[in-house]
Formats: C-alpha cells, sequence, structure tokens
C-alpha cells in the first residue's frame, strides 16, 4: 500500500537550506525573489501535511506579511507577501484591446454559477488513484507518463489526505524551483472528484516540470490551461473505463458551469466597482481603470479555460497534433511584454471567440455539446 505523505523533515531540511541561502548578499534582486517564492512552497508544503501547523505557522507568516499570508491562501495566490506584491501589474503587458477582447469573450459565456454539484459516494484507496492516473497519463502521451510515473514513484512528493480530517477541498501544486521538483496535494472527499483532482494536479506538476514558469519572465494567469483540458480528457477516459456516466457527466457539467461562473463574477466585480447603471461593455477606458487583480485573474482563467476547451477539442479531432499542441503550450514561455498569441498552437482569438459561440449556443451541458459538435464533424466528412 503506497502511503503518499509529504516528507517533513526534508522540507524543513529546505526550508534552513533556503533561509540560509537569503542571508547571502550575492543573489540579484530576480534570484532573491525566486528564492522567496520557493520558500513560500516549502511553507505551504508544511502547512498541509496536517492542521497542527496552521496554528504555527499561519500567525507568523501574518505577522511578516501584515496578514496578507492568510488573505492570499484563501484564492491560493501563496506569493502575496509583504515583499513579493503581486499587483494588476505583475501579470503582464495589458493593452485596453487586449482587455476588450477578454471581456467580450467572458460576456458571451457567462452565467452564474448554479447549484453546488453533489457527487454520489465513489471510494479509491491510495493504489485505486496511483492506477488510474498512471493508466489515464499512459493512455495520453508518454512523455506526461514519464513524468507522472517519477513523481508517483517518490511518495514523498504527494501527500493525500483526507477531507473530514483536514477541512480542506481539492488539490494543490508546487513546484520547488531550488530542487526541481513537483509537490502535489489532494484531500480525498469519497468522490469521483478525487480521481480527477490527483490527475488534475499531476498535470499541474507536468507543466512545471516542463518549463519552470517563474513569475519574472512568464506571462502570469494561464496555468489552468492544460489542467482543464485535463479535466476534460479525464472525464472522457473514466466513461470509456466504464465508471457512472451520471457522475462523469457531472464532472464535465461543473466543469463547464464553473469556467462559465467565473465569467459571470468576473464581470460581476467590474460592473459592481462602475456601478451596475453606468456599466458598459464597451467602455473599455472606464474598464480599465476599474479592473483589480482579482477580477484580471478572473479573465485570464476564462480564457485559460477557453482554451482548454480548444485544445481538447483539437486531441478528440486528431490526437497527435492535439497533444503536440498541449505540450508546445506546456513548453512555451509566454512573453510578459505584449499580447498573449496562441496561434502558434490554433488557438488565435478568431477561433477562441468561435468557442465561446458554441459554449453558449449549445448550452453548457457539455455532454450534448460535444455530441453536437461530432455530429457536425460527422456531416463535414
Ligand atoms: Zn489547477
Amino acid at each position: 500500500m503506497t502511503n503518499f505523505k509529504f516528507d517533513e523533515k526534508k522540507i524543513k531540511d529546505k526550508i534552513n537550506y533556503t533561509e540560509n541561502l537569503l542571508k547571502r548578499n550575492d543573489l540579484s534582486q530576480i534570484e532573491r525573489e525566486r528564492v522567496q517564492y520557493c520558500l513560500l512552497s516549502y511553507y505551504a508544503i508544511l502547512d498541509s501535511i496536517d492542521n497542527t501547523y496552521n496554528t504555527a505557522i499561519t500567525p507568523f507568516l501574518d505577522k511578516i506579511t501584515k496578514g496578507k499570508y492568510s488573505a492570499s491562501k484563501e484564492s491560493n495566490r501563496l506569493c502575496k507577501t509583504g515583499k513579493i506584491v503581486i499587483d494588476k501589474k505583475s501579470y503582464g503587458y495589458l493593452s485596453k484591446e487586449y482587455l476588450q477582447v477578454l471581456i467580450n469573450m467572458a460576456s458571451i459565456i457567462q452565467k452564474p454559477q448554479i447549484n453546488e454539484t453533489k457527487f454520489a459516494d465513489m471510494n479509491f484507496s491510495n493504489e485505486n488513484l496511483k492506477d488510474i492516473a498512471l493508466s489515464f497519463y499512459e493512455n495520453l502521451d508518454q512523455e506526461l507518463f514519464q513524468n507522472v510515473n517519477n513523481i508517483i514513484s517518490k511518495p514523498d512528493l504527494i501527500n493525500i489526505s483526507n477531507y473530514k480530517q483536514v477541512k480542506r477541498i481539492g488539490g494543490s501544486a508546487w513546484y520547488d524551483y531550488i530542487f526541481n521538483v513537483s509537490y502535489i496535494n489532494v484531500s480525498r472527499e469519497g468522490i469521483i472528484e478525487d480521481a480527477r483532482i490527483f490527475c488534475h494536479e499531476l498535470m499541474h506538476a507536468n507543466d512545471f516540470l516542463m518549463q519552470p514558469k517563474y513569475y519574472d519572465s512568464n506571462y502570469y494567469g494561464f496555468h489552468e490551461t492544460p489542467t482543464y483540458c485535463c479535466d476534460f480528457l479525464f472525464a472522457d477516459f473514466m466513461e470509456k473505463k466504464g465508471f457512472d456516466l451520471n457522475e462523469v457527466n457531472k464532472m464535465r457539467s461543473e466543469k463547464i458551469n464553473y469556467i462559465c461562473g467565473l465569467a459571470y463574477q468576473a464581470l460581476f466585480q467590474i460592473r459592481s466597482k462602475i456601478g451596475l447603471k453606468k456599466f458598459k461593455l464597451d467602455d473599455i477606458d472606464v474598464i480599465y481603470n476599474a479592473l483589480d487583480e482579482e477580477s484580471l485573474k478572473n479573465l485570464l482563467e476564462v480564457q485559460s479555460g477557453i482554451m482548454a476547451i480548444g485544445l481538447y477539442n483539437q486531441i478528440n479531432q486528431d490526437k497527435q497534433l492535439g497533444i503536440n499542441n498541449l505540450k508546445t503550450f506546456m513548453n512555451l514561455l509566454i512573453p510578459k511584454d505584449k499580447t498573449p498569441d496562441f496561434s502558434q498552437i490554433g488557438l488565435d482569438y478568431n477561433t477562441l471567440m468561435n468557442i465561446c459561440y458554441d459554449i453558449k449556443n449549445h448550452g453548457y451541458d457539455f455532454s450534448s455539446y460535444n455530441l453536437e459538435s461530432e455530429i457536425s464533424q460527422d456531416m463535414k466528412r
């Protein structure tokens, strides 16, 4: 029986090592910031081992970051410390034209998030999760499979806890920029989502391994593109494996509703700042000024979701081409000084806009959207 548990001692050793590294005065500003990010990841990893660390480490981090640690933990933005501030300028260059494109995409697909999905009980042992992940990735791609196999063979890079004990839903992934390894943490709820989240976090791990994405050199905000694509592929995989179709479809609609809900939320945040009556979708100067970091983050995640659906469609139409584009994306450093351009992987803004209309016109039931597009594909052939 594999025991997926972070090694507390190893993490503490890394913290000591990193704190000593920060005492050196020959680090450049960029090196220092990168080491600080890494240190915060170690703290978060330690924090996730068990709840006792909440009482010891959180107040300490809050003290040095003036409360920003707790505030940022909610949205998993651990880098929001006193020294490293993430604001809307940290994401990358944002022209008004690009913001208008982001607003247009969000306004097409926006939909208030409906009630929380209730999943049926489905229990996976650590061994089950491991087998599912290995089989999913082996089916997908050899290189991604090798990375996953390497991570899974070192059980101290993975932490699986029980939701009932840790009271934290979902998963997280961190990249250790100093020692070049990915860590993932999953809390198990006893539903089909446990297996999806495990594979999702392994995709984040893969994404980091293929190209370490530093905040200072990579356009920030697109990290969910490979993972959301993975979520849709995972639903198909589970359906093929004969898992309860009801639960598989819940996973699909949950994901698509989440992306549309995020679009709604981003527009709502901006609208509330401007004032409901004054808000106009094409009043870009006003929107630009009202935009804060949170709404920008959501808008970029909406684009990430649309791109994920684009890659998913590509993989369904031509597996090798789609996988190659997915891996090209994962290997990419997205320049921070210009509008992100993904036309080299077949995702120019016209294509993304068409995907938005597809989502809107085919409703929010992803399974029927999928079916419809398959029918129209067949008619073209
Ligand atoms: Zn994620």
